[in-house]
């Protein structure tokens, strides 16, 4: 039974922690916040009250934290110093590429393999083990990472040499942050013109407009009875978490020297759709900011 040290008991940690716990491993878990820990141990998790009592004797190490400043402090002032040679390190983060690029330099230089791999999926992906992982690293790493991303996942995807996980994740948000808004707007246009919106909805759907915006994600309550349209847009992801996610593209296009016109303008509008007090709301109710525009 391969020990494994989970750093980051949150939302999404605690279902990923709790299904290696199901597949048969011993789960060290370390989380700051004592509420965490202790929801933590009702799944089996074994809490402990630092990284370093967490990590040390630990086959690998699986981190799901909130940014890359914390990630590069756990990982440099507790992670590399307390683990034993080999150990295998899974940052599983939403962070930026820089960031992830740097750690795993770090890692690699005092021999150590390790990945990085955010994932797409909610809380629920989380925790019916059926996330997607967007892997970056080289072929050794993955190799040794994807049996313990299997047991969080269902799609696990190497992306590339390290920080491609990062940037496979902030492309395809910044995607989803345009055509999210493109989507509304469009429903809003029609609303507007006296198209019913099922009836756009059928024509669309079937039409080059389509995106997984409008078939799996529709902002407009009816034609996709499950999304969070039908439930006054309670999330689902978060417009904070949108934001997150675009602000982290805006900044990797900046260093990376990218045009990327429309993510910056998706960004600003999610801004002021957060300023305006929905940022705990999901992503696809801007099209009630939108809605509420002057032309
Ligand atoms: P969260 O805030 O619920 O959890 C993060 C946890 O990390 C907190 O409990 C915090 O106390 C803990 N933490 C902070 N510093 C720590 C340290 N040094 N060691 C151990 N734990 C520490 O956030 P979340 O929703 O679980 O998200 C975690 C990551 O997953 C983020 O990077 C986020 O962008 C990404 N993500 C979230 C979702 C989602 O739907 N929530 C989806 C995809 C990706």
């Amino acid at each position: 039974m391969t020990e494994i040290a989970f750093l980051g008991l949150g939302n999404m940690g605690s279902g990923m922690a709790a299904n290696l716990v199901k597949a048969g491993h011993i789960v060290r878990g370390f989380d700051p916040f004592e509420a965490a820990r202790e929801k933590a141990a009702q799944s089996g998790i074994k809490p402990v009250t630092s990284v370093e009592s967490a990590v040390s004797g630990a086959a690998a190490v699986v981190s799901m934290l909130p940014a890359g400043k914390e990630v590069r402090e756990a990982y440099e002032a507790h992670v590399f110093p307390a683990a034993k040679p080999g150990t295998l390190f899974l940052d599983c983060s939403t962070i930026d590429v820089a960031s992830a690029r740097a750690v795993v330099e770090s890692a690699t230089k005092k021999g150590f393999l390790m990945v990085d791999a955010p994932v797409s999926g909610g809380t629920a992906a989380a925790q019916s083990g059926t996330l997607t992982f967007m892997v970056g690293g080289s072929e050794a790493a993955f190799a040794k990472a994807e049996p313990i991303l299997a047991k969080m996942g269902k799609n696990i995807v190497h992306a590339g040499g390290p920080g491609t996980g990062q940037a496979a994740k902030i492309c395809n948000n910044m995607l989803l942050g345009i055509s999210m808004i493109g989507t509304c707007e469009a429903f809003v246009l029609a609303e507007k013109l006296g198209l019913d919106a099922q009836k756009f909805f059928d024509i669309a759907s079937k039409s080059s407009g389509q995106t997984w915006s409008l078939t799996s994600y529709c902002p407009v309550p009816g034609p996709i009875p499950t999304t969070p349209a039908n439930k006054g847009y309670v999330p689902g992801f978060a417009v904070a978490m949108m934001l997150k996610d675009l602000r982290l593209a805006k900044d990797s296009a900046k260093t990376a020297g990218a045009a990327t016109p429309l993510g910056q303008h998706a960004e600003a509008l999610y801004t002021a759709f957060a300023d305006a007090g929905a940022a705990g709301k999901d992503f696809s109710g801007i099209i009630e900011f939108l809605r509420n525009q002057k032309p």
